[in-house]
């Protein structure tokens, strides 16, 4: 039987801002397979980031969780204390962000960091950590040791955080749009490494913006538009068939073959100040119909995936 290593139910979360309290995670419901690359995709700003904050207890002061249990094996992390949080966090659960120097203290070199994270030191730490850096394919290990973050190339640095990842034995990675301030080559190596990762057992949440990584690399995926997951299915499922406007649209976005011309998503996201009613892609929505703009639709379920649109709904 397949094993979740996570569990969303019901999770709300929302910001305060100017004393109005606005929703940026409306309710969602999400399982995640152990030993598999999920992808949550979606635009900026659709709350991909909140979400992968809310897990790892990293959001700013103004938010609030109204509701809900994350439930990693088995626990729920949203009842942790900071002190119980910390001793998971950059070790059971690991984060890969978007800027790899963010995570990395520019005072100390890169054997000290990495020194920080194993558990138990012994004789054999010094082989543990240049295994890792072998793993996550560094040549040059005794330089990039003695570095400080600063003097390493954006790639390399991910590596450096992978490996981190690796001693600590993170069962669960958390890669937030780990490629985007990369070149392409670059990115598709570090996009690699989560794949050996997968093939040693782990499992990753990987958010993106960009569906060809989520077509090459994943294995499902939960589109998210404004704090709602309107479509969650097997990833070749989803490209042979996509179901929800909103996916469809991003589809369309994609670039496919060569002289096909791109199609472009009417409007905009909408901000979170911005109260909209019924369904929240309505504004943008080529299928657009009246009960759109006033009823939040429900899921449309079978085996294969969950839909959150009226096109769907059963009479
Ligand atoms: Fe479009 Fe209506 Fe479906 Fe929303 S519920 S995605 S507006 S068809």
């Amino acid at each position: 039987m397949d094993k979740n290593i996570l569990e969303v139910k019901n999770l709300n979360v929302g910001f305060y801002i100017e004393d109005n309290f606005y929703p940026a995670i409306n309710d969602i419901n999400l399982s995640f397979e152990e030993g598999k690359i999920h992808a949550i995709a979606g635009e900026s700003g659709c709350g991909k980031s909140v979400f992968i904050n809310t897990i790892l207890n990293l959001l700013p002061k103004n938010a609030k969780i109204t509701k809900g249990e994350i439930l990693f094996k088995g626990n729920d992390l949203l009842k942790l204390n900071q002190r119980q949080i910390r001793k998971i966090r950059g070790r059971e659960i690991s984060l890969i962000p978007q800027d790899p120097f963010m995570s990395l203290n520019p005072l100390y070199t890169i054997e000290n960091q990495l020194l920080e994270v194993v558990k138990n030191k012994d004789k054999d730490t010094k082989n543990t950590i240049r295994q890792a850096l072998n793993e996550v394919r560094i040549k040059n290990i005794e330089n990039v040791l003695v570095s400080y973050p600063h003097e390493l190339s954006g790639g390399m640095k991910q590596r450096v955080i992978i490996a981190m990842s690796l001693i600590a034995n993170s069962k669960l990675i958390l890669a937030d749009e780990p490629t985007t301030a990369l070149d392409v080559s670059v990115s598709n190596s570090i996009l690699n490494l989560l794949l050996d990762l997968k093939d040693k057992g782990k499992t990753i949440i990987l958010i993106t913006h960009d569906l060809s990584i989520v077509s090459n690399y994943c294995d499902t995926v939960k589109i998210m538009y404004l704090g709602d997951i309107v479509e969650s299915a097997i990833v070749e499922q989803l490209f042979k068939e996509p179901f929800h406007p909103y996916t469809k649209a991003l589809l369309g976005a994609l670039p496919t073959k060569k002289g096909k011309k791109l199609e472009n998503i009417k409007g905009q996201i909408s901000p979170i100040t911005q109260k909209i009613t019924g369904c929240k892609f309505h504004p943008r929505c080529n299928f657009v119909m009246d009960i759109c703009k006033n009823k939040k639709p429900d899921y449309y379920k079978n085996c294969y995936r969950d839909v959150l649109c009226h096109l769907y709904r059963k009479n």
